[in-house]
């Protein structure tokens, strides 16, 4: 019987903002290695901020932590942004960050000065920094659109927990804001990177905002290769998969093993660290049954072969993020 605490796990989607030594002790108790991400939202403190906090858990407990750095947009328009990007990047790299994170804003915030339009990724303005980062082999990390329920009405979304979100953060809702760009282009501005930079490793966040269907990630994986997300904060949209069709969730996880990561997106909160490293561990490892409050009703764990687990909790992490050179 697989044990929680002994399972090798690389949590690869963790947010601590300020310096809080419990995590080191879970990381220990529970064979945790964290990768931090730094990300350009306005709940987050500066990027400079939020790196020397990354770079003081690796300090600490080298073996347990690792982080992926990002960048802000302000001043985008200006000519200097790019290089000055860049150079912040490099710093980034060479002090051992193991990718790059991409954030919402653009797509769903940042207009363009010239015809108020939103900035896209697949906008050309993009195309030096993403040939940088495919010919130096950095991973990405997208969190790039919204769970497709950000575009529906309260009443038709399908989770209590986005319900809750939109219901208290309404200046995120897009069905409230029509001038946001839709679902589908979304969607679409990250495919593109998929195609446009084929050596690019991107990895989707929140399963690449495709949560509802595991069918539309199948047919991801099968298009791209260099394809992954990450399960955070949407594990529950497959559960509730799994509640209707438990085959056809258990065959995905097995089939495309290679292409998922296991992540919390715990953000300064120990406890829910914690509720959610057990509730997904029962989840994955047990045939019983679980709940969850995103989840209407009880829904069966789907009881994972050791080998999909390992890849799952921690050897693709190791394989994608090549920069994790510290094995725990
Ligand atoms: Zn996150």
């Amino acid at each position: 019987m697989l044990k929680l605490e002994n399972f090798p796990k690389i949590d690869a989607h963790f947010h601590s903002t300020f310096y809080d030594p419990v995590y080191e002790k879970i990381a220990k108790d529970y064979h945790i290695k964290y990768i931090n991400i730094n990300t350009n939202a306005g709940v987050f403190p500066d990027m400079e901020v939020q790196e020397n906090v990354a770079l003081t858990y690796i300090k600490k407990a080298p073996a347990h932590f690792a982080y992926i750095a990002s960048f802000e947009m302000q001043g985008w328009e200006n000519p200097n942004w790019y290089p000055n990007v860049l150079e912040r990047l490099k710093k980034s790299i060479n002090q051992g960050a193991v990718g790059v994170k991409i954030w919402k804003n653009i797509g769903m915030e940042i207009l363009k000065p010239n015809d108020q339009s939103f900035l896209m990724i697949d906008d050309p303005f993009f195309d030096s920094l993403f040939v940088y980062l495919s010919e130096n082999k950095i991973p990405v990390l997208t969190h790039l659109g919204e769970p497709k329920n950000c575009w529906l009405p309260i009443e038709e979304m399908t989770s209590e927990r986005n319900k809750a979100y939109y219901i208290k953060n309404p200046e995120f809702h897009a069905y409230l804001h029509p001038e946001i760009p839709s679902y589908e282009r979304q969607i679409e501005a990250r495919d593109y990177l998929l195609t446009k930079y084929p050596d690019l490793t991107l990895i989707g966040a929140h399963l690449g905002s495709l949560e509802w269907s595991y069918g539309e990630l199948a047919k991801r994986f099968d298009q791209h290769a260099n394809f992954y997300v990450d399960l955070s904060s949407r594990l529950g949209h497959l559960q509730m998969q799994s509640v209707h069709d438990y085959e056809g969730v258990r065959n995905f996880f097995i089939k495309y093993a290679d292409r998922i990561l296991y992540g919390t997106d715990a953000y300064n909160n120990p406890e829910k660290l914690m509720s959610s490293l057990i509730n997904d561990w029962n989840y994955f490892t047990t045939n019983k049954g679980c709940e969850y409050t995103e989840v209407n009703g009880a829904f069966m764990g789907i009881d994972l072969p050791e080998e999909v687990l390992y890849k799952l909790y921690y050897a693709n992490a190791l394989r994608i993020y090549t920069g994790l050179n510290v094995e725990i």
